[in-house]
Parts: C-alpha cells; structure tokens; sequence
C-alpha cells in the first residue's frame, strides 16, 4: 500500500483545489538566494552580471519570513537558486528552516563550493541539483569560464557517497548549447555511473533584454551559444534521449522533450505553479521573465497570500495567458504535466512518481 507523507498530501490537496475549484494556488517555490555567482557561463547573464545589480540581498531573518509565507500558502518543495546560493553562508540554516516547515528543500547548484560544507548541505537539504554540461575539462573551461570541471565531479561523487546516509537526493542538471550538443549522452551516462539519483535536461533560454544587464566586455555570447544555431543536431539528440530514457534515469519528461522536437511551443503557460522571489525579498508576479513583470514586496510591504489572489495579481497573469517567450524546463514541463494534465496523463504519472522518489518521506 502507497503511504503518503505530509508534502504528498499537500500536493494533492492543491491539485485537487486548483482543479475542482479553480484556484492558482502555486506548489513550488523558488527563492533566488543571491545573484553572486563563481562562475562565468557563457550561455547565463547572471554570472557575467554588472555588480550593481548584484546588491541588495535580504538577511536570514527575511529568507525566513519567506519560508514562512511560501508554507502558509501550501507550497510543498522550495528551490534555491542563485547565482551560486552555496556563496551564502547561512544557506543550511535556511534549508534546515524549511525543513522545520515540512517543505521539500531543494538547491540549484554548479557544485564548485559544496566540499566546504558536503555534510551539512547533504543533511540538510532533499536534493541537490549539481550542474554539469560536458564530460571533458578544457570545453566545462570554456563553456563556465573557470578550470573547476574535477572539483565538480569530485563533489558530485562525495555528495553521492553521503546521499543515502543523509537522506538526500543527488540530481544532475545538463544545459543543452550550439557548444556541447554531443556531449550530452555522455553526461547522461556518466550519471548513471556515479550512481546519482537522476539527470534533468534543461535548454539555455535567452531573453533580449538580458544583454543589457551583463558588465562591459562580459563572457556572455547568446549569439553563439543559441541552441536554434545547430537545430538539426539538436532534434536528433532529443531523438536520442527520448530512447535513452528507458535505460538511464532522465528525470525530464518526454511532453517537455518533445516540445524541442516539434518546435511546438503552443503551450499554455501556467507560471502561477511557482512563486518566484529574488534576493531583495520580492515576488515576481507573473513570473520571472515576462515583460509585464512586476515585483512586489513580501518582506516588508505585502502579504503574499492576499497578494497573490488580488484582482492586480489576476490582471497581470491574464496579459500572459498566450505568453510563448521562454521554454524554461522550470516553469514549461510543470505548464505542461500540470497545467494540461488530462492531455498529459502520462507525464503526470511520471512526473509524480519522479517528485515523489525525488524526496525521502514525502
Ligand atoms: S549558469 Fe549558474 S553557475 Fe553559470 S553563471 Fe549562471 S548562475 Fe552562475
Ligand atoms: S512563457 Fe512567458 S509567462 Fe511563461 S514563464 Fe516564460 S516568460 Fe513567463
């Protein structure tokens, strides 16, 4: 018999609310940490960001605040998100916060600091997701900007070793460039070597205005980077892993693979499935990149709950109604086993067999 635990029953409890009764409710969380970052990937502006906009991140006292407010709107799994999060020092003792909460903590890593705190980081979060796009040490130099591709895949080993211990899943995140299309089969079979729990597949997104945050003579080069650069490749790599995922453990499911293949993206966007909040303590309502994105608050000015339903908040989630911009596998695979659910029965399952062996004692 299928026992659930607490963040299972929440997640039923707001699919059940958002279907029958028509409600927004979100069920991940995600909490940009800081925008500092180690590295400088050529495919992401927030490495190569002017420091001016780096300023501004809000204490613990606030990232807790927040915590809070995510569990008093039901949220079962919060992400942290950088820049590197691991550059803040009290990142386990919000993880342990959250936990405290009975919410489902995950971090986003590039996995080059995680050594200096491996054993608290691995007990205190349920999975962490650890960066890594290629197998081959010059191309990770040339692709992130530093010489760190060993001290990567030796963390990625050491956190492996504890995971079962510490009681926390270990996850690859791979990002599909023009630079490193062949190497991602190797990835993918490198994760099942190291015995992790799984590998997801994500595709560098780009926005335009992204050039105008970056510093002078940054590494940043969407032109290069752009995946839609070496599209035919790029087809038949999905081809590839959509075959690879029956003996290998890729976590991404096929709908948001197949979204590249067919270049479909007439998707129905649901960004009312995350709460997004960056550093300064404000939610990004619709979501993080829409053009009518606004940012509230929810340290000092709102609260989240009756912001979230207010008529503004509505407003501004139905000027995105047809919103096609981003194919963020963040926000677009839940849209699409979520949003769509009926059409996507069986991404749902999986999706939901994945979350759920994706965190112990859900
Ligand atoms: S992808 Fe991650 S590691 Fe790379 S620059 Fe962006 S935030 Fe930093
Ligand atoms: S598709 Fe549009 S509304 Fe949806 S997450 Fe991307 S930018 Fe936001």
């Amino acid at each position: 018999m299928v026992t659930l635990g607490p963040s299972s029953k929440r997640f039923i409890k707001t699919f059940m609310v958002n279907k029958i009764l028509h409600k927004g409710y979100p069920y991940f969380g995600s909490l940009e940490l800081t925008r500092r970052c180690n590295s400088k990937c050529s495919f992401c502006p927030i490495g190569n960001e002017r420091e001016d906009l780096k300023k501004g991140e809000v204490g613990t006292k606030a990232m807790k605040h927040i915590l809070s407010q995510f569990r008093e709107m039901n949220i079962v799994a919060v992400s942290f998100l950088g820049g590197e999060p691991f550059l803040r020092k009290d990142i386990c003792e919000l993880a342990e916060y959250g936990h405290s909460k009975n919410l489902i903590m995950q971090v986003s890593t590039n996995g080059i600091n995680l050594h200096k705190m491996m054993d608290k980081a691995t007990a205190a979060f349920d999975v962490i997701v650890i960066s890594l796009d290629v197998v081959d040490r010059e191309l990770y130099h040339e692709l992130r900007g530093v010489d760190k591709y060993e001290t990567v895949l030796d963390n990625i080993k050491a956190a492996q070793e504890l995971s079962e211990e510490n009681k926390c899943n270990i996850i690859i995140n791979t990002v599909v460039c023009s630079k490193n299309i062949d190497q991602i089969p190797k990835v993918i079979k490198l994760s099942k070597e190291l015995g992790v729990r799984g590998i997801m597949i994500d595709f560098a997104t780009f926005h335009d205005y992204w050039t105008e945050i970056v510093s002078d003579g940054s590494r940043y080069n969407p032109k290069e980077m752009d995946w839609r650069n070496e599209r035919d490749s790029v087809k038949k790599l999905i081809k590839q892993i959509i075959k690879m995922k029956r003996n290998y453990p890729i976590l991404t499911s096929k709908a948001y693979l197949e979204t590249f293949l067919t270049e479909d993206f007439d998707f129905r966007c649901y960004p009312n499935l995350f709460c997004c909040v960056r550093k300064e303590g404000e939610v990004a309502i619709p979501c993080w990149d829409a053009k009518v994105t606004k940012f509230y608050d929810i340290v000092n000015t709102y609260d989240l709950k009756e912001l979230w339903f207010s008529d503004e908040v509505k407003e501004l989630r139905d000027k995105v109604a047809d919103c096609k911009d981003c194919y963020m596998h963040c926000i677009v695979e839940p849209s699409k086993v979520l949003g769509a659910s009926s059409r996507n029965l069986k991404d749902l399952m999986e999706w939901v067999v994945t979350f759920r062996g994706s965190a112990f004692n859900v």
